[in-house]
């Protein structure tokens, strides 16, 4: 409630075109330029993003936000390689990527982009570890030193002792920063995650959201985090606002939240309503 509060009075206060958190000299690792989706199913056609253009430095940290249909997982489709642009062009790491074949693509996601997505998405017969060391084997990483990066990224997250345990034996919080640590192994330069805390409670996406701005900052990673909570936004750099398949707004954020002092001040208080979710 307190944090609302903070909201509120930030939005009233934000200055829409103050850009200068990043320093110019910075790389900018995504560009897109002008880009378009356009989905055909049968006769009918969705256009799904109409000309976007967006620049994101190396080091930042962006949400983007929206309503519901307004083009924000199309366009992480895009940046993450996923999905081709139907016109437009996209640069990654400076190389235009708008043209590449499917498996050109793969090749490039493996190795720069970290996913994460709302559902974890991890296999469920399998341990924390082995779904950890799984990008590896795409990857072609000798199978020690997929053990051994999977079990790093897993204690980068917190979960150490967890490493045999299947997602069933976890909590979501848990699942959660499996799938973050298997974003993790093959060292990508940007993590791309869609609606992570969407399955959350308050407290573990917080947790969550330690992670990545202990990234960004320790490591410098590029994050780039679709989210629907303005608290959760709170958390980022920079936010982004679609309609309608176009960039609405686009500001820096003012007063910026610390996940870490949010969860000093969270162990300090006594536990009140505390779910499943540790
Ligand atoms: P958001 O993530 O902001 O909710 P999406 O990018 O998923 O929005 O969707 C944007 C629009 O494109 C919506 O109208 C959606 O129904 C449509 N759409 C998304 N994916 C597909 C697809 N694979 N085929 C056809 N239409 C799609
Ligand atoms: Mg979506």
């Amino acid at each position: 409630m307190g944090l609302e509060q903070v909201m509120i009075e930030t939005e009233v206060q934000v200055k829409p075109e103050k850009k200068t958190v990043e320093p110019v000299e910075s790389r900018v690792v995504i560009q897109l330029e002008h880009i378009h989706k356009i989905y055909q199913t049968g006769d009918i056609e969705v256009h799904a993003l109409r000309g976007v253009s967006l620049n994101v430095h190396e080091g930042e940290f962006v949400a983007i936000m929206g309503t519901s249909g307004s083009g924000k997982s199309t366009m992480m489709n895009i940046i993450g390689c996923l999905d081709r642009p139907t016109r437009g062009r996209y640069i990654l790491d400076g190389e235009d990527v708008s043209e590449l074949s499917k498996d050109d693509r793969a090749d490039i996601r493996n190795k720069r982009i970290g996913f994460v997505f709302q559902g974890f998405n991890l296999l469920s017969r399998t341990s924390a570890l082995e779904n950890c060391e799984l990008p590896m084997i795409y990857a072609g990483i000798p199978a020690h030193e997929r053990t051994e990066r999977a079990m790093e990224a897993l204690h980068s997250v917190g979960l150490q002792g967890r490493e045999y345990n299947h997602p069933n034996q976890l909590s979501g919080g848990q699942q959660q920063r499996v799938a973050v640590a298997r974003a993790l192994v093959n060292r990508p330069s940007i993590i791309l995650a869609d609606e992570p805390t969407g399955n959350l409670d308050s407290r573990t996406s917080v947790e969550v959201m330690e992670i990545f701005q202990r990234l960004n900052r320790e490591k410098k990673m590029t994050i780039v985090v679709v989210t629907h909570e303005p608290d959760i936004a709170q958390y980022s750099k920079r936010v982004v606002v679609f309609k309608d398949g176009k960039i609405k707004r686009d500001y820096q954020v003012q007063d910026r939240l610390d996940a870490r002092e949010q969860l000093e001040a969270m162990a300090a208080q006594p536990q009140e309503e505390d779910d499943d979710d540790e």
